[in-house]
């Protein structure tokens, strides 16, 4: 809590800090040690937390970074959530996003925008980017991301953290607010792979509460991690997996430096033991138009239950019920929310729903096809997470598709529901608002097999 009073007035990654709430959970675990020693301690005990605001805390404030939203107080725990406080873990607050996850910067949340611990003149990228910069400043041990086309790991790569975005169904999306429930996953935000694990331990697992969670064994992530003795200077721990780095995802339109610090993670990886192939994905590129279509569609769905009856703030002096509706949604909902459920309710209309919704399903098809047929062959596939490092405040917000266009190499994990974890392998140099130097983080995606995240886990930590 000093660690948040001293860094977020500068980094501005709480919507929320629930100190009352914190203390008490820490209070709760003093007096279990003082009463029956460590026994019964687990290893999130007091361990301290933060949650992206789009996911549900009983008794604290959610507001998924909107004005709709801001009397919000949940009256019960995301299935995430009630996991971690079982296993001992303290919430310290709650970190800004883009409004209902809509975004790649922060910069949509209706709050205020957070800032890149590395460089605050930057974005933390989005849409968890409170939940990487709290990570990255050090004002949280870990923190829980949402991930729909990115989220997750996009700002973990502006950020120079470690993200895991989950196989579609591993983890419980109950309490989660809604944006695009077919593709919306919520994951860890660590410093280490291994934190990340131990995150994941906790939250995994069917639940009654959500039918698309999987009732598929989970397995412990953390005890799969090989031991570091076996890691130790000449060994080739990595001997016998295949990874595929996608050709469609370097080249033209990618920083160089990210591009040789890919190839420079590959060269790492063969040293490590692995075998390392180019693979062609021809159908890569259109995963982003099928995925804002789908997305969008869903959005404008989930979003019609926000009409100031049954959810958030109502608008004062309506005097029926369309300007009840209109009013709380114009008052509530920013200009990116508003121009995606536009989009989306334009792609589900009779006369174009064929035409769009229905061929972006059929190009969901194809991507998930492609991306499960190339993952027959190799144990993972290595990309760049975004095209670009983390970029200033206020770069590409007047410009959507220059925004949407960064999520090109995260989108299709979503539409083919496989787990992926990014994690840093360099930093290249920027230059700061007065022209000084600045370090900026470069991440690496390594894409698994469906519900394989301890194989993916294990690859990382082996890389890291
Ligand atoms: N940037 C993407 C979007 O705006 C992904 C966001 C997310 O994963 N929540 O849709």
């Amino acid at each position: 809590l000093d660690a948040i009073s001293k860094t977020d007035p500068k980094i501005c990654s709480f919507i929320t800090v629930d100190a009352d709430q914190a203390l008490a959970q820490a209070r709760a675990i003093d007096a279990q040690i003082a009463t029956h020693g460590t026994e019964g301690i687990k290893v999130l005990s007091g361990v301290p937390l933060a949650i992206k605001d789009n996911i549900c805390t009983q008794g604290t404030r959610t507001t998924a970074g909107s004005q709709i939203l801001r009397d919000y107080v949940p009256t019960f725990d995301a299935t995430a959530v009630s996991r971690l406080r079982a296993a001992g873990a303290v919430f310290l607050g709650k970190t800004n996003m883009d409004e209902f996850g809509m975004g790649s910067s922060t910069e949509n949340s209706s709050y205020k925008a957070t800032r890149n611990p590395w460089d605050p003149e930057r974005v933390p990228g989005g849409s968890s980017g409170g939940s990487a910069a709290a990570v990255a400043a050090r004002e949280c041990a870990a923190a829980l991301g949402s991930d729909t086309g990115g989220s997750i790991r996009q700002p973990a790569h502006f950020c120079g953290i470690v993200g895991l975005k989950p196989t579609y169904g591993r983890v419980s999306r109950y309490g989660l607010i809604s944006y695009a429930s077919s593709l919306d996953a919520i994951g860890p935000m660590a410093h280490t792979v291994e934190d990340a694990a131990l995150l994941l331990n906790a939250i995994t697992g069917a639940d009654s509460h959500d039918a698309t969670s999987s009732g598929q064994p989970t397995v412990d992530f953390a005890a799969g991690l090989l031991p570091a003795e076996s890691l130790q200077g000449g060994s080739r721990p990595l001997a016998g997996r295949r990874i595929g780095l996608v050709a469609e995802t370097l080249g033209e339109g990618v920083a160089p430096e990210i591009d040789a610090a890919i190839r420079a993670a590959a060269r790492h990886l063969e040293d490590l033991g692995a075998v390392v192939e180019e693979v062609s994905l021809p159908t890569f590129s259109l995963g982003l138009p099928a995925y804002y279509v789908l997305a969008l569609s869903e959005a404008s769905s989930n979003l019609s239950r926000y009409d100031g009856v049954r959810y958030g703030i109502r608008t004062a002096g309506a005097t029926d019920l369309p300007s009840m509706f209109c009013g709380s949604r114009g008052e509530g909902l920013g200009g990116e929310v508003k121009r995606r459920i536009l989009m989306g309710t334009y792609a589900l209309s009779a006369g174009y729903y064929d035409a769009y919704y229905k061929r972006a399903q059929q190009v969901r098809t194809l991507v998930q096809k492609e991306m499960n047929s190339a993952l027959a062959s190799f144990d993972a596939l290595l990309t760049p997470t975004a095209p670009s490092p983390a970029y200033r405040l206020g770069e590409k917000s007047a410009d959507p598709l220059a925004m949407y266009k960064g999520d090109l190499m995260t989108v299709n994990v979503n539409l083919a529901g496989l787990p992926a974890v990014v994690l840093p392998v360099g930093f290249m140099a920027g230059a700061g608002a007065e022209g000084q130097d600045v370090q900026l983080p470069v991440g690496m995606q390594l894409i698994g097999r469906a519900f394989d995240e301890a194989g993916l886990l294990q690859l990382a930590h082996v890389y890291e």
